[in-house]
């Protein structure tokens, strides 16, 4: 299984991050555990994520998986 953090999406202005019932163990040292902001389910937050969050200066927000695809489909809802 590949793990990709989705890079910097201008239409949602959400990043991508890996579930923890997804992924049990963190593949790297730097993985922290968090809580989604918008559900609470519990995903791992990257170091280059979080740098990528700080980098975007608050217009990028990190969500779970579900979350991060749920938003995209309200958003083309939305759009469409
Ligand atoms: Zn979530």
């Amino acid at each position: 299984m590949t793990i990709t953090i989705k890079p910097y999406n201008n239409e949602s202005g959400y990043l991508c991050l890996p579930l923890v019932k997804n992924i049990p163990s963190p593949r790297h040292h730097n993985w922290k555990m968090i809580h989604c902001p918008s559900c609470g389910t519990e995903c791992w937050m990257s170091l280059s994520a979080k740098i990528t969050i700080k980098r975007s200066g608050g217009g990028l927000q990190g969500v779970c998986t579900e979350c991060a695809l749920r938003t995209g489909m309200k958003v083309s809802a939305k759009e469409g």
